[in-house]
């Protein structure tokens, strides 16, 4: 059963990647608490370190990704939503400096070179593996594994991840087919039964949930604002411009000039690059689902706030319904790149931006679904090949055309007179199976397609 909440899907944070930045600094708080109950059962003082080290994916393009500067963050008790972007993105900015890190009474020292990426081996099932150990005169005294499993969503070794919080939302569903039962047998509309769930999931009336919600708008609204602001080339040497402030003029200039379907894609476009570039210089904004394909969402949502005038609240409504295709994608295949390539990724966010399209001009919920499973259809084997594993090249152009690609998605499901003949919990299947069949090279290691051509090296040790 379904039990993931749309505010854990929808996390405010940093970026440029989930399960490379946030997860990690979620791991590193949670094991930061671990460090304070044990010192507060044990009486000790000195010679005590922390060690992290990371593994698989993880480690391949954990440097292009800041995931050692999350740890530090996570370490330090940071939680994404609440971190201080500019302090995490200045640390380690030089190698040899030692931070200080208070553990309530008293103070343990972290260098960069407390962070071992292991290139070479990883002993743990998951892609995204990290394991924290806490020594005391050079032993081990307190050890934990995470699995950073895409989206920010951690999983500690050893306990089961419906186990790691009892919570129980009011309709039990696993799949499309279930949801669209419970809609249909309890007549309720497919909003009424997300919301109730969200009320269960998260113990607050209709009133909260829209409120909780306002925050998350705002700051997908505040990513592209700053994005269509800003200039300049984005750090990490691919020597990779903003583009988002040039395509949003250009697309005044089409409309100008009354080239209307141009000036549509243009506007799109400009959104979409506006949030991956923000995305990609480290800054804040919306898991959507995952932060690599966080640019698609929030250009859904800008065009119909800004160019289509659709209210506020039914956007909210086409939220909730964008993270309910989130929620089955997650559960029955992956929403992440390293477990099953960029198809996981931008496949997913086009096919929730394809039904928040759909239910905001106002399609039935067998249209939504069909868009949904157009969008994820048209997505399947597309490879995760970060180039020096930074969230540059593909991941910006590619959520620009992830958008337009949801888009159409809507239209060619509104459109539609005929039953479709792929379901969507079969699209997801396959995603997942072909998923299953990329070869490791494809799936945020930086260790094959764009990645590795044209000169282009692999991260580790670049
Ligand atoms: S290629 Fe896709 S999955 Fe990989 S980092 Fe970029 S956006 Fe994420």
């Amino acid at each position: 059963m379904i039990t993931t909440s749309f505010f854990e899907l929808f996390k405010i944070g940093p970026g440029p990647s989930s399960s490379h930045t946030m997860g990690p600094m979620r791991a590193a708080a949670h094991f930061r608490q671990e460090i304070i109950s044990f010192l507060r059962e044990n009486n000790l003082k000195n010679n005590l370190k922390i060690k992290v080290e990371l593994y698989g994916a993880l480690a391949a393009t954990g440097h292009g990704h800041g995931t050692h500067r999350a740890i530090l963050a996570g370490l330090y008790g940071d939680e994404p939503a609440q971190v201080d972007i500019e302090r995490l993105n200045h640390f380690f900015e030089k190698k040899e400096v030692t931070y200080s890190i208070p553990f309530e009474d008293m103070r343990i020292s972290f260098k960069e070179e407390d962070i071992f990426f292991n290139y070479k081996s990883n002993p743990y099932w998951h892609p995204n593996s990290l394991k924290f150990v806490f020594l005391h005169q050079e032993h081990a005294i307190l050890q934990a594994v995470f699995y950073s499993i895409g989206g920010g969503f951690i999983q500690k070794e050893g306990i089961e991840p419906k186990h790691q919080e009892e919570k129980k939302p009011k309709y039990g569903y696993q799949n499309m087919a279930e949801l669209v039962a419970i809609c249909e047998d309890k007549k309720r509309s497919v909003v009424q039964v997300l919301l109730e769930n969200e009320m269960a999931l998260n113990d607050c009336s209709k009133a909260e949930i829209y409120e909780k919600m306002e925050a998350v708008l705002q700051v997908m609204e505040d990513s592209v604002r700053r994005g269509l602001q800003s200039e300049g080339v984005l750090s990490g040497g691919l020597n990779v411009h903003r583009r988002a402030k040039a395509m949003y003029k250009n697309a005044l200039k089409l409309e100008a000039n009354k080239r209307y379907a141009d000036a549509l894609f243009a506007r799109m476009n400009a959104y979409a690059l506006a949030t991956s570039e923000e995305n990609a210089a480290g800054q804040l904004i919306v898991t959507a689902p995952t932060n690599g394909a966080a640019g698609i969402i929030p250009a859904a949502v800008a065009y119909l706030l800004n160019d289509c005038q659709i209210p506020r609240l039914t956007v909210k409504k086409g939220l909730l319904v964008a993270a309910m295709v989130g929620f089955i994608i997650k559960d029955n295949a992956s929403i992440s790149g390293a477990e099953l390539g960029c198809q996981a990724e931008v496949g997913s966010a086009a096919a929730m931006a394809a039904a928040l399209f759909s239910y905001a001009f106002g399609e039935q919920l067998s249209t939504i679904v069909t868009a949904a499973e157009i969008a994820m259809e048209h997505h399947l084997g597309m490879t995760c090949d970060p180039i020096k594993g930074l969230v540059q090249i593909p991941c910006i152009e590619r959520n620009a055309n992830g958008t337009i690609k949801a888009y159409n998605a809507y239209v060619l499901a509104s459109g539609r007179q005929s039953k479709a003949v792929i379901s969507f919990d079969q699209v997801v299947e396959v995603m997942r199976q072909t998923g299953e069949d990329l070869s490791a090279k494809y799936k945020e290691t930086a260790t094959g397609g764009l990645a590795t051509s044209f000169g282009w090296g692999n991260m580790p040790g670049s």
